[in-house]
């Protein structure tokens, strides 16, 4: 028989090298360790080893479909957030690098050990609520999401991320929740305005429309929840949301007008204004 190169194994460096070229080294390092199942170190340490048939098909499968634009998080069916290995599916939005300053915010106004009601609207991975209620474990959280597989998802999470101390209920923001009050209310909700260009380029593309936009200004939301907010909250209990780079102002305004004092807003890591919140002032 002729020697055909095409069926001669490929090693885990060669399958590295190539596929890096396309897509670079980081995500194709991410798709081989999720295609074999191995740690980064394996990868290193068996770079020699020749990958099965069977293994070199999966992976150029994956990496085709990563350079057709899909996120590697949906690829590989999960994403680190706040130190916490979440499982994510198309039906939630992956969760972001600066969400988890919502966490250090929020785990900032529960002293540990205080017994607490903490409520995450629009929860989807559960990674927000997730983070809060692994390091807060006396506080009850709970989370809601309008989606069923969402909600499916964050109940995953839960279970594997081993967390007790959470309900994970399907609701449409406040629906469901009549006569509860909580501390700590925070949302992470869909604010990108409806025409925003983002929408068409990288992941957003593949992320779920329900989770992302809310009207014309990506504001409804955002509005919404300030007026409901302050039934469901404790005399000085605390409201905080995460919005869209151009939106601090306005939920400010709203907050202050919904009857919220120390009205702030922080930025992330970028600098830019990406969290907003208040107090429900004692009348
Ligand atoms: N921060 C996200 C983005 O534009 C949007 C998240 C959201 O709508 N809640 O990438």
């Amino acid at each position: 028989m002729k020697f055909n190169p095409s069926m001669r194994q490929i090693t885990i460096r060669e399958a590295l090298l190539q596929a890096g070229r396309d897509i670079g080294d980081i995500e194709a390092r991410m798709l081989l360790q999720h295609v074999l199942n191995v740690s980064q170190a394996y990868l290193i340490v068996h770079c020699e080893q020749a990958l099965t048939a069977d293994q070199a098909r999966s992976f150029r499968l994956l990496t085709g479909r990563r350079t057709h634009g899909e996120p590697v998080a949906y690829l590989t069916g999960r994403r680190e957030f706040y130190s916490l290995d979440f499982t994510v599916t198309p039906a939630v939005l992956i969760p972001r690098p600066e969400t988890e300053l919502m966490v250090d915010l929020a785990l900032a106004q529960i002293p540990p050990g205080l017994s607490c009601k903490i409520l995450d609207l629009g929860t989807g991975s559960g990674a927000i609520a997730l983070c809060i209620a692994k390091h807060r474990p006396v506080a009850e959280v709970t989370a809601v999401d309008f989606s069923a597989d969402a909600v499916a998802i964050a109940r995953t999470n839960a279970k594997q991320l081993n967390v007790g101390n959470v309900r994970i209920l399907e609701a449409d923001w406040f629906n469901g929740l009549a006569g509860e009050k909580f501390n700590l209310i925070v949302s992470n909700p869909p604010y990108v305005a409806a025409g925003d260009s983002h929408l068409t380029q990288g992941d957003l593309r593949f992320e779920p429309r329900m989770a992302l936009t809310a009207g014309g200004e990506g504001l409804d939301c955002l509005r919404s929840i300030i007026a409901s907010a302050p039934a469901h909250l404790v005399a000085g209990g605390v409201l905080l949301l995460e919005h869209g780079y151009d939106q601090a102002e306005i939920c400010r305004q709203l907050l202050s007008e919904a009857g919220f004092g120390d009205v702030f807003s922080h930025p992330d890591l970028a600098g830019i204004m990406r969290v907003s919140g208040g107090s429900l002032i004692v009348s």
